[in-house]
């Protein structure tokens, strides 16, 4: 436990892990530097970058670093209805989404008005609301120029 191989751009990557009071795994490292370095990317795609990086990965390792790394809020999980989940680095600014309806690619939209929660709940039930999740579904430019096959 403790050495780092050597690779300088996962020091930064490390310290984040130890604010936030985990333990610094390659594993973990490798998938940090994954989903800062595909923004939205799926599991697959996610597993992809590890493999390349820290060599053979489980399937099921990834998927547990994936929830331990989103439960701790160092990566933010998204899965617009019918769509895999899809992972980024990006949190903690209440950002939104725009999805496009046909090939699925996804952009980031930042709040719509004001400060987060851009959204004023018309009765809050009693909750103290911190976050409003919004997707624009559409279809990105490179679809709404394509014929429709
Ligand atoms: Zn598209
Ligand atoms: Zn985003």
């Amino acid at each position: 436990m403790g050495q780092t191989a050597g690779v300088p751009t996962s020091s930064d990557y490390e310290r984040m892990l130890r604010r936030a009071a985990l333990r610094v795994t390659r594993p973990r490292v490798a998938v940090l530097t994954a989903v800062h370095a595909h923004p939205h990317a799926d599991t697959d795609t996610i597993l992809g970058a590890v493999r390349t990086d820290a060599g053979e990965v489980s399937h099921q390792a990834i998927y547990d670093v994936l929830k331990v790394l989103t439960n701790a809020r160092l990566i933010r999980r998204i899965q617009p209805a019918g769509h895999v989940a899809r992972y980024e680095s990006r949190v903690g600014d209440n950002h939104h989404h725009v999805v496009c309806r046909a090939c699925g690619v996804i952009a980031d939209a930042d709040c719509a008005v004001g400060s987060a929660p851009c959204l004023t709940a018309s009765d809050e039930h009693g909750f103290v609301i911190d976050e409003a999740e919004v997707i624009y579904w559409g279809q990105c430019s490179d679809c709404a120029a394509a014929p429709i096959s």
